[in-house]
This record gives structure tokens, C-alpha cells and sequence, in this order.
């Protein structure tokens, strides 16, 4: 898919709603610490949580605290999921199983994950994407009867609580948070990783210092990006950081660096300073109102968006509460959603692609992912697009992608 080349909007909002910072987050003096103020957004004592420079850190950190006492090595993730999930499975030297998904969701599929849980399986992860979760029943009760592990991919989903109440995060025996740009709060790059178990507890701890050694050189280089972030993440700074390099990806026609979805390979790990811990914690406390007025935003949304045929907005399943980063749609017809993307993506609305491709189809990561069809996570790919949930996306705004939304399903197609 080819997007025409476009003008450049004289404003760019952004594709997801991230808490944006003020400088009161800058100012000097003590601030609460941040891992144990996430640990009680996650209803957890302040232990439960170890602060990290990634969710992908995270990950790497839970993956060796769970492999150290192991000789499992299956690491099965779905296959409609953020890159960096496989990247980390492979930097920590497991072995990859990718699960489909089940047909037009980012869940794992039920069964297709039964066939693939046995005695080698280390660890499960499934994910909640753009704020909606996934559905953790059949993970906990396959991993439990194998022996093995949930680790629960919370990176897109902080402040989300399940049906039964868990917050997000909470539910698996791990869970991995992120607090990298644009997904709620952010320190620009950083994670949690979330235990519950003592004696795990006791591993990470042990670990941590190990697997993200200090390093004046990455710490100096994300302050540095923080205070651009600070500077930047709005409509007008976002068109230079955000958007420019967007464009260009489009008219090169490439998707898969339009939608920011190559990652290096090498997974920056080191400690996270005490300036960013700081200003991460003093903006934490917002959070709660933040993520209640997007909410508020996005169901008025959906309901707007309800009447237009051909698109699904992904919703909450009884008694869930998701986050709103993106209204996430769901196209019935693909090239209806390329039609859609065509006129949108670039167009500084605040409109996206979120992950282009399922796990194997993305060229760069040949080397890391096999090559397996994995017809469900493809078809997804082919049929989502986010709206950015930002409070810089007004009803004006908003009604302009709507009518996009509505004349692309119209289209007669041969
Ligand atoms: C972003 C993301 C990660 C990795 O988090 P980083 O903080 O970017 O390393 C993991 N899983 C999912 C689903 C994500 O969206």
C-alpha cells in the first residue's frame, strides 16, 4: 500500500495518548520512589515491582530469573504482537513458539496454544494491545498444567483492570509494564517488571543488578531525550519529531518504518537513573485522572464511530476495564482499511497502523522469528487501524476521520 504523497499538516497529533509532562515534573527536591508507586497503581505491596530501562528490559529480566532455575526453553508469545517481545525471547537464547491468534482478535487462540504448551514450556505471554486485554483464562489454566509461567504483557494496557477486578499486570505470575514514549507515562524509556512470588521476587533482585549494570552513556542520552519529549510531545513539537520522519516512510512506502516497528536487535540495557526516576514519579500521581478522562473521551467515540458499517471499535468484555491510547478498529474488508490508511496515515490526525505485519512476516527479523504461516495474526494486521485517543483530537478533528472512516467502507471495490 502506497500512500499518495501529501502535504505536510501544519499540526500532528499523536497516535497515542501519552500523559504528557510539565515542568513541575523537572523541579528539583525528593519525589516518592516510582517502582513501588507503580506497584500500588497495581494494587501490590511496593515490593512487588523492579523498575527497568524497558518494558523489553522487562521482559529480559523475567525471561532470566524464570530460565536460571529451568531447563525449560519454549518461550510461546502471540503472533500479533510488538517486535521487541521476539527480539527478547531470542536475546535471552529461548526458543520462540509463536501462537496464531484467534480469528479477527490479538489473543492467543485457545486451542492452537494447547498444542503448543508441553514440558519444555518456560514461559506464557500474552498481551493486551491498545488498552484492550486479552482474555488471560486460557493462558493461566494451560501454563498451570504444564508448569509453567504467565508472564503478562501489560506494556500497552498500565491502569487496566481485568473482569474479575486484577489489575493488568497483576494476573499473570510476571507482568511487564512500559513507561516508553507515548504509552501512558513515560520516563521516555523505562518498564517494570512485576513478581508476585517471594522466591522469584528474591531472583530478579539478584539478577537486576546483573542484567541492567549502570551506564552513564545510555542514562545521559534518554535525559537528554526526556527533555525533548517534554519539549516536543504536543501537536506543534510532535510534526518535526514525529511526523516528518513518518512521511518520508510512507513515500518511500515503507510500512513497516512508517508504523516505528523496526527495532535494533540489541536491547539497550542498563539502569535507570534517579533524575528520570523522579520525574517519572512525580507525574505518576496523574495518571488515574488521565487515563479516566480518556476513557470518557473514547466511549463517546465508539459510540459515534458504531454507526459506521464495515468498522469494529474494540471494545470491553463484561466487567473489563480497558485503557483508551487508541480507539482500535477493525475493518471487515481489508482493502477498506488500506483505503482508510491511504488518506489518513501521515495526515497528522493522530491515525496508525499499530503492528504491520504478524511476527514472521517482517523481513528484518527473518534471522529471529521462523518463517510459519500464521493466517489469523496476517489477517489482523491487514484489518486494524488505531485512532489516537489524545485530548488534541478535537470533535472537528474527530469528524473528519469518521467521515474518512465511512466513505472508504463505501467504496464499490472490483
Ligand atoms: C512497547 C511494547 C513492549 C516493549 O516495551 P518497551 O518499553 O518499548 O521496551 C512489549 N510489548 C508490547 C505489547 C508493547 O507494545
Amino acid at each position: 500500500m502506497r500512500a499518495k504523497p501529501m502535504a505536510a499538516p501544519r499540526t500532528e497529533l499523536p497516535p497515542t495518548a501519552g500523559l504528557p509532562l510539565r515542568w513541575s515534573d523537572f523541579a528539583p527536591g525528593a519525589a516518592a520512589p516510582l517502582a513501588p508507586q507503580l506497584a500500588r497503581l497495581l494494587e501490590l505491596d511496593d515490593g512487588a515491582a523492579t523498575l527497568t530501562c524497558s518494558g523489553t528490559a522487562a521482559l529480559v529480566l523475567a525471561l532470566s530469573a524464570l530460565g536460571r532455575d529451568s531447563a525449560r526453553r519454549d518461550v510461546i508469545v502471540p503472533a500479533y504482537t510488538c517486535p521487541l517481545v521476539a527480539i527478547a525471547v531470542a536475546h535471552c537464547g529461548l526458543n520462540l513458539r509463536l501462537c496464531d491468534t484467534r480469528p479477527g482478535h490479538f489473543e492467543m487462540d485457545p486451542d492452537a496454544l494447547a498444542a503448543l504448551c508441553g514440558p519444555d514450556t518456560l514461559a506464557i505471554v500474552p498481551a493486551h494491545l491498545g488498552g484492550r486485554l486479552a482474555d488471560l483464562g486460557a493462558p493461566v489454566r494451560l501454563a498451570r498444567a504444564v508448569g509453567a509461567r504467565v508472564i503478562e504483557d501489560a506494556a500497552q494496557a498500565l491502569g487496566a483492570r481485568h473482569a474479575d477486578g486484577t489489575p493488568a499486570g497483576a494476573a499473570g505470575d510476571l507482568g511487564i509494564l512500559s513507561l516508553a514514549a507515548g504509552k501512558g507515562l513515560s520516563i521516555f524509556e523505562g518498564g517494570a517488571l512485576i513478581a508476585h512470588d517471594p522466591a522469584l521476587r528474591a531472583r530478579i533482585a539478584e539478577l537486576a543488578p546483573q542484567v541492567l549494570p549502570r551506564s552513564l552513556r545510555w542514562e545521559a542520552r534518554r535525559c537528554i531525550e526526556l527533555i525533548g519529549y517534554a519539549l516536543l510531545y504536543g501537536p506543534r513539537g510532535l510534526r518535526w519529531v514525529y511526523g516528518a520522519p513518518l512521511r518520508r516512510a510512507l513515500r518511500r512506502g515503507d510500512e513497516v518504518a512508517a508504523a516505528q516497528d523496526e527495532f535494533s536487535l540489541r536491547i539497550p540495557l542498563h539502569r535507570v537513573g534517579g533524575w528520570r526516576r523522579a520525574i517519572g514519579a512525580r507525574a505518576a500521581p496523574r495518571l488515574p485522572a488521565f487515563l479516566d478522562a480518556a476513557r470518557q473521551r473514547a466511549l463517546a467515540r465508539s459510540a459515534q464511530l458504531r454507526g459506521i458499517e464495515g468498522v469494529q471499535v474494540l471494545g470491553d468484555r463484561r466487567g473489563e476495564r480497558g485503557t483508551w491510547p487508541t480507539l482500535t478498529l477493525l475493518f471487515a474488508d481489508p482493502a477498506a482499511r488500506d483505503a482508510a490508511l491511504a488518506r489518513l496515515w501521515g495526515a497528522g490526525l493522530g491515525v496508525s497502523w499499530p503492528f504491520v505485519r504478524a511476527l514472521p512476516d517482517y523481513a528484518y527479523l527473518r534471522g529471529t522469528v521462523a518463517s510459519a504461516p500464521m493466517p489469523n495474526a496476517a489477517d489482523f494486521a491487514a484489518r486494524v487501524l488505531a485512532v489516537g485517543n489524545s485530548e488534541w483530537l478535537d470533535d472537528a478533528a474527530f469528524a473528519r476521520i469518521a467521515q474518512v472512516l465511512q466513505e472508504s467502507c463505501r467504496q464499490p471495490r472490483g
